[in-house]
């Protein structure tokens, strides 16, 4: 899955652009856990089970919304997350399967800064536990950001992987700009955060329509199948 991502690449240094970011999200089939995979380094907390985090590729659903969140945390990480998640419990008293997100993005610490790391949930394209509203948990992508952003914002790192992320998800998945919400936008939540821009990143995808920008052809997911077959199914 992140096998293109290390090589030769610093943890230290913020997620590359295209064409990383199609090998990243591209489900990734079982049994491929070489050393190429990275394992985001967590400062405290188990890391996930390989059996959680890889699962067999899925045909991406029909994903309708982007909902942005933030941790409202100094530190975080995948396996932090996970391991929170899984304390919770939903409304008919059953255990949340993990993370609730289906993508995380480090803020330096406890994963690295700018890093964007998926989750079971992308992998098997499952809906999230995110939005506290069912329509958004069923077609929405939900995206977490490390951080605490009602008292700063988003490290460089951090908008720039969110933009690139969000933006290869709205082209890839058709879901424009009015869809890109923040949790605050459809709950009663401070999430993500007053100084998470929000604003500019959906005017960043609005400019990077189709009729100009970075090549739609680096974005092209590799899983094989088409955007039309995908939402057949
Ligand atoms: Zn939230």
């Amino acid at each position: 899955m992140l096998g293109g991502l290390w090589i030769g690449c610093s943890r230290s240094h913020v997620v590359p652009a295209s064409p990383s970011l199609p090998q990243l999200l591209a489900p990734v089939p079982v049994g491929r856990l070489d050393s190429n995979v990275a394992v985001a380094p967590s400062l405290d907390s188990k890391p996930v089970p390989d059996e959680v985090r890889f699962q067999p590729a899925k045909p991406l659903r029909e994903w309708k919304y982007v909902v942005l969140h933030h941790t409202a945390s100094s530190t975080g990480s995948v396996e932090s997350i996970h391991t929170a998640h899984l304390q919770n419990k939903d409304r008919n008293g059953k255990p949340w399967l993990g993370i609730g997100y289906h993508f995380v993005i480090g803020n330096g610490r406890g994963m690295p800064d700018g890093e964007i790391e998926p989750t079971f949930r992308w992998r098997q394209q499952m809906s999230g536990a995110h939005a506290g509203v069912g329509e958004y948990n069923q077609k929405g992508i939900g995206i977490v950001l490390v951080g605490n952003f009602e008292q700063a914002p988003p490290s460089p790192a951090q908008r720039q992987s969110v933009e690139q992320l969000v933006m290869y998800l709205c082209r890839t998945l058709k879901i424009d700009g009015p869809h890109i919400v923040g949790h605050g936008d459809i709950k009663a939540t401070a999430c993500p955060g007053q100084y998470f821009p929000l604003e500019t990143l959906r005017s960043s995808v609005a400019a990077h329509d189709d009729s100009g920008g970075l090549p739609l052809a680096r974005f092209v997911p590799a899983t094989g199948i088409s955007r039309k077959e995908a939402l057949r199914k």
